[in-house]
């Protein structure tokens, strides 16, 4: 009854082709892209247009006690946009306006569903560029880049989304909007909410505007590839660039299982024989052939068994595309591994202070083979974001309580070496546990206390990050 009740008023209110029942396209709603995570299915998928239609879908929910699960293009790897059985899936994708590109104040004001490359293009059209990266920038939104805080490849140098969002437009809980932030270039007026709502994940409120910073395009950049005898080599090699003042554009990892995986997915000539590959580039114009060959000398100090340039920038497209494929790579290798579709991926996400980065690829090494796992390693060197891989056969109780123990002894080890249990996917479904064993129980508090001062009934995105 209350479902009919729910659901009149959202056709009301949005017209009836932006308010989705047909049972086929709810399941196409359930999840994310994280493997091995709880999903529901919702009673209904709602795409508004506009910051009033997202107003009435958060209303009308709450009239009738129905959780509202906020998705964009649903690649998140935590399980963060998974509906809940019978939650109302507000989808931002039709909120996919560019409302302003101002090459002045150099900020551009978009909707939650603008696509991150198609932001990218467009202001690229201004001699502008907006840096975070996403490996999902052709697919993911704004809207989702700003509610997990993304990070990208070329935040090494230029900072994660949070860097670059001044201010937002949320729907609260209570259907009021609040704007938050500034679009000047400078600005402290009251407590820093827009921080607040970075990295939220769609527990606290909808984001339906978002006020981006842009830099001027950078200069091309040169890149090389450095070969090592071991994960924990090529850790150390980054710790050392790290040490030196250097400001590589790019420093990348891909370890043995990653370029084997990548050269199956998509033959590319990749050294499958290498134990890691250490991607690194420089954008420092004039001074970019003597900065590459700064950090070339620094991975050979390090011990890397064979450093060389990209002869030109299709050869340095290619080796950031192959970069880029880690994901699907890695789900067929997993198919693979195990085939008839028993193939699993737990993907982890962790981020520990850059000396402690060997330690941590070394300590992976140990947990994989201590828990009879495999385990590929990738990720954003540079930062001390890695994203170690288990594979499992999901219809094995064995091999999936195994490579569980594998993901616990990872999150151990990182939060050990001083780091968080995740650097750039988000706590979603999958860091529950491990985000309350790393704030403590005050930081659990306050964050329970922020929850319920913003969303008292606790609809929105009910079960994520706490
Ligand atoms: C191949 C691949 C590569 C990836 N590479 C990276 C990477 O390099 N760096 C990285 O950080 N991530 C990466 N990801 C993960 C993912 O792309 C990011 O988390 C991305 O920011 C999610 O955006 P989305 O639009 O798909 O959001 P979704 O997955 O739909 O949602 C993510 C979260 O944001 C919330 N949300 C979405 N829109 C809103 C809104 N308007 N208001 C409030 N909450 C909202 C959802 O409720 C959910 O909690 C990758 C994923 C894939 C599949």
């Amino acid at each position: 009854m209350a479902a009919s009740l729910l659901l009149d008023d959202l056709r009301a209110a949005l017209g009836p082709d932006a308010v989705l029942t047909d049972p086929d396209l709810l399941r196409g709603y359930e999840r994310d892209e994280a493997d091995l995570c709880a999903s529901g299915t919702p009673v209904v998928v709602t795409r508004p247009r506009s910051t009033e239609e997202v107003a009435a879908v958060v209303r009308a929910a709450g009239r009738y006690g129905v959780p509202v699960v906020p998705q964009g293009a649903r690649t998140g790897l935590a399980g963060a946009a998974n509906a809940v059985d019978g939650a109302v899936v507000l989808s931002t994708t039709a909120m996919d306006a560019i409302l302003e590109i101002d090459p002045v104040s150099r900020i551009a004001v978009v909707q939650p569903g603008v696509v991150n490359a198609a932001l990218t293009a467009a202001v690229a059209e201004h001699g502008l560029w907006y840096p975070p990266d996403p490996g999902s920038w052709e697919s993911s939104t704004i809207g989702g880049n700003v509610a997990t805080n993304a990070g990208g490849m070329c935040c090494v140098k230029y900072g994660v989304t949070t860097e670059y969002v001044l201010g937002l437009e949320v729907v609260l809980a209570s259907g009021e909007v609040l704007r938050t932030g500034r679009r000047t270039a400078k600005g402290v007026a009251g407590y820093d909410l827009t921080r607040l709502f970075v990295g939220s994940e769609g527990t606290l409120g909808v984001i339906t505007e978002v006020t981006v910073a842009l830099r001027p395009a950078p200069a091309a950049s040169l890149t090389l590839v450095a070969v090592f005898g071991s994960t924990g080599a090529a850790g150390e090699a980054v710790a050392r660039i790290a040490a030196q003042g250097l400001s590589p554009s790019l420093l990348e990892l891909l370890d043995r299982t990653h370029l084997v995986a990548i050269e199956a997915y998509r033959p590319m000539g990749l050294r499958t024989d290498a134990e890691a590959l250490l991607l690194a580039a420089a954008d420092t114009g004039p001074r970019a052939a003597e900065d590459l060959a700064e950090l070339a000398a620094v991975c050979t100090a390090a011990g890397a068994e064979e450093v060389y340039a990209a002869t030109d920038a299709a050869e340095a497209a290619a080796l950031l595309q192959a970069r880029r494929l880690a994901h699907p790579a890695m789900e067929k290798y997993a198919a693979d591994t195990y085939p008839g579709g028993n193939g699993g991926l737990i993907i982890d996400d962790l981020a520990v202070p850059r000396g402690a980065l060997a330690a941590l690829l070394d300590g992976v090494a140990r947990i994989a083979a201590e828990c009879a796992v495999p385990i590929g390693v990738v990720g954003h060197a540079g930062d001390g974001n890695m994203h170690p891989n288990i594979v499992v056969d999901r219809n094995d109780p064995a091999s999936l309580e195994r490579g569980r123990r594998a993901f616990d002894e990872i999150m151990r080890l990182g939060l050990e070496l001083g780091g968080t249990c995740t650097g750039e996917h988000g706590v979603g479904l999958l860091k529950r546990e491990w985000l309350a064993r790393e704030i403590g129980p005050v930081g659990v508090r306050v964050h329970q206390a922020i929850k319920s001062a913003l969303d008292p009934a606790g609809l929105l995105n009910p079960g994520k990050v706490l």
